[in-house]
């Protein structure tokens, strides 16, 4: 019965969902470990009593305040369950037979699945010796049939953001008619002052499209709600194409809830980068080629024996992110959390 299904999906690799290993240090999907922010538990109680209805359509209420807050027009905004789906929705507006879509490798893992699903060719190209983005090959490798550039700043999994000047650079070589896609899950744990925020930046550029997400610093990851700011005509095509009601009344109450904390989001966000700080610090010590890290994850370049330490982690109840003959992925967590990570990774190493 494979007849009737598209070939090209084959390549897609099969979805496999981390192990649920009971009590055990997660560090593995880039989470915050505080909790909901304040009042977002008692949101989603007061959006409850509304579950009978359909959500607004329209996400109106969220895209007013975020239009306020990153002073941008509300046309300009489209909102979506989660930013990975978001991405999703981009390519498919902009996806046509023999279109290519340009990006980093290794970068995010949605990345390949939402251009095959889309019907776009990847162009892959390999992250610098430090784990960067390099920026003349990703211009040297657009082509005619480019539709876009996804640019992961952070990268996930490996850490840094581009710079001002990299993405300067960026913007000014390549043609209009190709989407610059700045994708800034991570943007709040950013400290780099060189590294800048896109929408400052970038967002009056009529082919600058930025994602952000409410999943990570915003600790939302169980709502799914993302969100992309746009010219309105591009914004305006994948609000045709977000499946109608996605963003569903928890999810949008919640977010409401959750920009009303931005303080002690801010708190939080100081709290990781401080461990951040002091965890990569003593990584280096065992592991002295970890790249620089913007993010709230930081990389370790293990290369073949990345599955091998994932394994020893996960035996000491640590789960990390394995990406396997290249480097391992750790969220930073809570202190004693990434103490039991420079544990596990001292015995790995020294043994
Ligand atoms: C986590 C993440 C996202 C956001 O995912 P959601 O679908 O919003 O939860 C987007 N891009 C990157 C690179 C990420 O790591």
């Amino acid at each position: 019965m494979t007849d009737p299904l598209r070939a090209d999906l084959d390549a897609i690799p099969r979805y496999v969902p981390g192990k649920a290993v009971p009590n055990a240090v997660k560090l593995s999907s880039n989470e915050v470990p505080y909790g909901p922010l304040p009042g977002v538990v008692e949101a989603i109680g007061a959006a409850a009593a509304d579950v009978h209805r359909y959500p607004d359509l329209g996400v109106v209420r969220l895209r007013e305040a975020l239009a306020e807050r990153l002073g941008v027009d509300f046309d300009r905004i489209a909102t979506g369950t989660g930013s990975v789906a978001l991405i999703g929705h981009l390519l498919q507006a902009i996806g046509v037979p023999g279109g290519e879509v340009v990006y980093s490798w290794r970068s995010f893992e949605a990345y390949p699945i939402a251009a095959t699903v889309a019907g776009l060719e990847s162009v892959q190209v390999p992250n610098t010796a430090d784990h960067r983005h390099d920026v003349e090959a990703i211009i040297a490798a657009v082509g005619p049939d480019t539709r876009a550039v996804l640019v992961c700043s952070p990268n996930n999994p490996t850490g840094p953001a581009v710079t001002a000047a990299e993405l300067d650079r960026l913007f000014d070589a390549i043609p209009e008619r190709v989407l610059v896609v700045v994708d800034e899950a991570y943007r709040e744990f950013v400290t780099d002052p060189a590294c800048p925020d896109a929408i400052e930046r970038y967002g009056h550029r009529p082919n600058a499209v930025v994602f952000r997400t409410f999943s990570k610093a915003w600790g939302l990851a169980g709502l799914r709600v993302g969100y992309m700011v746009a010219a309105p005509e591009v914004a305006d095509a994948v609000r045709k194409v977000v499946i109608p009601f996605a963003v569903n009344v928890a999810a949008q109450t919640a977010a409401l809830a959750a920009l009303g904390a931005e303080g002690e989001m801010r708190r939080r966000v100081a709290l990781v980068t401080s461990e951040r700080k002091r965890t990569v610090m003593a990584a280096r010590e065992l592991v002295p080629e970890v790249p620089d890290t913007q993010s709230n994850f930081f990389w370790l370049p293990l290369g073949e024996r990345a599955v091998e330490f994932a394994a020893h982690c996960e035996a000491r109840a640590v789960l990390v992110r394995p990406f396997a003959g290249d480097g391992v992925r750790v969220t930073i967590g809570l202190p004693e959390e990434n103490d039991a990570l420079l544990d596990a990774l001292r015995d790995f190493v020294e043994a």
